[in-house]
């Protein structure tokens, strides 16, 4: 095993099943030598993380609840994560929700709880984390999020998500100003369609997963692997000059007009 994150603390939130991205960056973090701390929502996650941990012979130094929709429950998930292992040198963000309704159609037809419980979950989440961890970081940490090109461009139906996206990805410049001080970098990543059970919420899955191997540079889609490893240079010394970016792990995709 090589040794980039030895004896680094690190807080993965958001592994749903083998399929998530957090699940392919917990493959990575682990081989690098981190101590890895995780954050679930449903018990069902929970019980697929343990399962996998177990098969893939990944120790865990402790498995939280964390609801974000919750104030309390994200303060008491940082608190047991304060008193079982004090400092914390990395947070990966890879949460996102929005009504599967509203991943289709229209984006003008978005109902006003849809946009605001999509905004919650997956952009206000990042800030409140992020004050969350802060306060265990003390010797300097970094911090991911999951980002994708929805925010900067038209994707058709991914609409509410896109915008709240747009949120994600200015409240990465914003939090990269803010915590810069503490010598905690924030970053996020932008990677191309991949097929999780998020994914399969937004209507049209097949067409942006094809358009990515007849167009991208490099004809072929990304997969979680290729993030995770991604995810482990934002979270390494390596990239201790880096902050308030948005790295894409998407073939290429992003710069063909
Ligand atoms: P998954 O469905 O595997 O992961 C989504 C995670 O979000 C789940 O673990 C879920 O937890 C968690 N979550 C949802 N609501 C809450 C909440 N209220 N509190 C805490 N956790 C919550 O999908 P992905 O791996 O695809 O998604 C991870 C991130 O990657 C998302 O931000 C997504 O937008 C982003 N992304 C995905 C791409 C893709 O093509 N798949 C492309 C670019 C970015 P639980 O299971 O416990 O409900």
């Amino acid at each position: 095993m090589a040794g980039l994150l030895k004896d680094k603390n690190i807080v993965v939130m958001g592994v749903a099943n083998e399929r998530s991205i957090a699940w392919g960056i917990t493959k990575s973090l682990h081989r690098e030598g981190a101590n890895l701390i995780f954050t679930n929502r449903q018990e069902r996650s929970k019980k697929k993380l343990e399962k996998l941990l177990e098969e893939h012979d990944i120790p865990s130094k402790l498995m939280v609840s964390l609801d974000v929709s919750s104030d309390e429950s994200i303060q008491e998930a940082f608190q047991e994560i304060k008193d079982n292992v004090g400092v914390i040198h990395g947070l990966v963000h890879s949460v996102a929700f929005a009504k599967r309704e509203e991943l289709k159609g229209e984006y003008a037809d978005t109902s006003r709880d849809g946009y605001l419980l999509a905004h919650e979950i997956s952009a206000y989440s990042l800030v409140a984390v992020t004050k969350a961890a802060k306060e265990l970081m003390t010797e300097g940490g970094s911090i991911i999020t999951q980002t994708y090109l929805g925010a900067e461009r038209v994707i058709p139906n991914y609409n509410i998500m896109g915008v709240a996206k747009a949120s994600l990805e200015a409240s990465v410049r914003y939090l990269a100003e803010d915590m810069g001080k503490y010598d905690i970098r924030v970053n996020a990543i932008s990677a191309g369609p991949i097929r999780t059970l998020s994914a399969k919420g937004v209507s049209g899955f097949n067409e942006k997963a094809n358009v990515i191997v007849e167009k991208a540079p490099l004809r072929r889609n990304v997969d979680q692997d290729q993030v995770g490893d991604a995810t482990l240079f934002f979270l390494s010394d390596l990239a201790r000059g880096v902050t308030g970016e948005v790295l894409h792990v998407d073939s290429g995709f992003h710069i063909i007009g």
